[in-house]
């Protein structure tokens, strides 16, 4: 056997050998948990500090499929969590420090001094949007703020929102947007936009849109009923502070994957999201990834979901390959480069 590979009977030294470990507990980690445990693989899922993910800040979600009736973000995360539990994922709420994938089994230490050993794991890191962080932004979250044209845009139906940003998905979000708002203002910090020529020409073509240039938002303002009532916004060449009035706050200035655990070890696209084969795979045989940490493009709770449940069948099948032949005579062609010398368990 290798250095530092698992001995048959599940244990390093003393300590069990994990099948597999979920790392987040957003949509795409509880939906890898369910099937992981219902294809009796005993997952441990550990949470991370923002349990639930980002749909435990949603204050409504309409377009998950099932719930007809809508339901707010921390219930749909509580009944995943349930179902989940129901087959016997192991929910730990803790935070991943560090991962070391050199050896095999792998090792995962985690902010409260413990520190597990496992034959695979599934990262459901997720992202997050990046904040304004400005007066009202976190309190109107919910309420008027939001960073998912996609997800809220229906509530806004004859109504006046603004974009906040100059980028594509800025840009793409606006242009979604004004298939229900009444006025989409695009407030950029800049006197041109980032996005690409094609998108530029459809919103300057478009009547709903305006662009407010050389404007910063420094503040969110609510009304009585505890909505969005306005914003106040500032003017970067003369200063000038004024106010606006708008029902909604759409703010795009970037979405930032969660992949502090993964610098260095796996190989990432520009924008730091995990690279995935169509099997769920990085680079790492044996690590697999779902939702948001390798998801740029759709970014929802049913496609997090579904890559959640990608990688927990592929993850499955992995194992059994793994368990049957070990290392060597798997079907996956690429090779696990083991170090000669380490051992880290
Ligand atoms: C305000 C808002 C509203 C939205 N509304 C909707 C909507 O109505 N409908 C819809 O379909 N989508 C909506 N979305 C998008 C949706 O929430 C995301 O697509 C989805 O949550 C992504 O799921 P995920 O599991 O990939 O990651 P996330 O939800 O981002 O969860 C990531 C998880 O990883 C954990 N984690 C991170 N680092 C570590 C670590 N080192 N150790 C352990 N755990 C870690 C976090 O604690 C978290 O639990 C909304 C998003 C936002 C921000």
């Amino acid at each position: 056997m290798a250095t530092g590979q698992a001995s048959t009977n599940g244990h390093v030294g003393h300590r069990p050998v994990e099948d597999v470990i979920v790392i987040g507990s957003g949509p795409a980690g509880f939906t890898a948990g369910l099937y992981t445990a219902r294809a009796n693989l005993n997952p441990l899922l550990i949470t991370g500090n923002d349990y639930g993910g980002q749909v435990s800040i949603t204050y409504e979600v309409e377009n998950y499929p099932g719930f007809p009736e809508s339901l707010s973000g921390p219930e749909l995360v509580e009944k995943m969590k349930l179902q989940a539990e129901k087959f016997g994922t192991r929910v730990e709420f803790d935070y991943v420090s560090e991962i070391d994938v050199e050896s095999h089994p792998f090792v995962v230490r985690t902010a409260n001094g413990k520190e597990y050993v496992t034959k695979s794991i599934i990262l459901a890191t997720g992202a997050r949007p990046r904040y304004l962080e400005i007066p009202g932004e976190q309190e109107y979250t919910g309420k008027g703020v939001s960073y998912c044209a996609t997800c809220d845009g229906f509530f806004f139906r004859g109504k006046d929102v603004i974009v906040v940003g100059g980028g594509d998905s800025a840009v793409e979000e606006a242009l979604f947007l004004t298939k229900f708002a009444s006025r989409v203002r695009v407030l950029h910090r800049r006197d041109q936009l980032r996005a690409s020529k094609i998108l530029q020409d459809r919103a300057f073509s478009n009547e709903k849109i305006e662009f407010v240039w050389n404007t910063v938002v420094n503040e969110v303002l609510g009304d009585a009923e505890g909505k969005v009532r306005g914003v106040v916004i500032q003017n970067t060449e003369t200063g000038v502070v004024s106010e606006l009035q708008t029902d909604g706050v759409f703010i795009f200035v970037g979405h930032l994957p969660n992949n502090q655990l993964l610098q260095e070890k796996f190989e990432l696209d520009e924008d730091g999201h995990l690279i995935v084969d169509t099997k769920m795979r990085t680079n790492v045989p044996g690590v697999f990834a779902a939702g948001e940490i390798m998801d740029k493009v759709f970014k929802q709770v049913a496609t997090s979901v579904g890559q959640g449940c990608a990688a927990a069948m592929q993850t499955e099948r992995w194992l059994a390959d793994f368990e049957a032949h070990g290392f060597e005579g798997m079907e996956d062609p690429r090779v696990f480069r083991l170090p000669q010398q380490r051992v880290t368990v």
